[in-house]
């Protein structure tokens, strides 16, 4: 056993010396794209599924590459949250986020909720609500219109102090969603003890949506969900009958390739900001 043991040790060493170089790279050029603007947003909207009209809309973030083009986020948020800097990316994001929207009222244009993942490891660092504070106040942005995403894996530290904190950011107006919904193990519970007003059920549902157990399952949780005064939000629609299906279960909010794709700011105010001007 000790031998195996030693020979992991040494192979996890090995493959660390490996990474060593390109991950100090990876680190400085996450810093360097926060300096020279390198990182930009995208928006999808969400849509009501009875109504059809635009409910809100999700930032997403983006990497222009300066040699290896566009990244993904799934390539470097799970990255930059284990070594300090998805803080500074969420700050930045946020900060443009509600400059962007503070432009788009400035044109007149009726202003949209706008939601923004949040790292559990800005709940655990302590720092959200202040840093949220910080840049609404800085940017003037209504906190009624923000939404923030986050995980059900907030609760796996510090109960109490995730509950608090979410209770603040909802006090000063803000809406607390749970993305990935269903992903987790203790989803069910987690709904009754956060104080939260959305769940994103998570796409995996969508995808055995040919079963029926599974529609009686997104069933039930839509009227749990609506029980406890939430909104139900099914991510990654793709298809018309995905939507049909959704919508007869009484989910309330779609987002997905069917409705949009994220789109550049630009993009968005001509295909949807237009329609809401009053
Ligand atoms: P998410 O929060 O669950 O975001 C939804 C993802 O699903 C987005 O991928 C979106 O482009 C994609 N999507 C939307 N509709 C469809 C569809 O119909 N089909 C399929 N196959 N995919 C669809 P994206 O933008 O690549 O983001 C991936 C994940 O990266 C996000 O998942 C989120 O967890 C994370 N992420 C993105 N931006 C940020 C950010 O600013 N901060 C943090 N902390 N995480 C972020
Ligand atoms: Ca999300
Ligand atoms: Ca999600
Ligand atoms: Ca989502």
């Amino acid at each position: 056993y000790k031998a195996k043991q030693a020979g992991r040790n040494n192979y996890q060493f090995y493959n660390e010396m490996c990474l060593i170089d390109s991950e100090k790279e990876l680190v400085s050029g996450i810093k360097k794209a926060l300096e020279q603007n390198e990182f930009f947003i995208v928006y999808q909207p969400k849509y009501n599924l009875s109504t059809k009209e635009v409910n809100s809309v999700e930032a997403l973030i983006r990497w222009d590459h300066p040699e290896k083009g566009l990244i993904s986020p799934i390539d470097f948020i799970s990255f930059a949250e284990n070594h300090h800097l998805i803080i500074p990316i969420t700050k930045w994001l946020l900060e443009q986020v509600c400059i962007q929207c503070k432009e788009w009222m400035e044109l007149g244009y009726t202003p949209v909720p706008i939601s923004v993942n949040i790292s559990t490891k800005h709940f655990e660092e302590g720092t959200l609500v202040e840093d949220v504070k910080k840049i609404l106040s800085k940017t003037g942005f209504d906190p009624t219109n923000l939404i923030l995403e986050i995980t059900e894996s907030i609760m796996n530290k510090n109960e109490e102090q995730a509950i608090q904190t979410i209770h603040q950011l909802r006090e000063m107006g803000i809406k607390i969603a749970i993305d990935d919904f269903g992903t987790g193990f203790s989803s069910l519970s987690y709904l009754i003890k956060l104080p939260i007003d959305l769940i994103n059920l998570d796409k995996t549902f969508l995808d055995e949506l040919t079963d029926k157990k599974n529609i009686s399952l997104i069933n039930s949780i839509v009227s749990l969900a609506h029980n406890l005064n939430l909104l139900v939000v099914a991510e990654g629609i793709e298809t018309e009958n995905q939507h049909q299906v959704l919508d007869q279960t009484g989910c309330d909010i779609g987002q997905g390739y069917f409705f949009s794709k994220p789109l550049m700011g630009t993009q968005l105010q001509r295909a949807f900001l237009d329609t809401k001007e009053r």
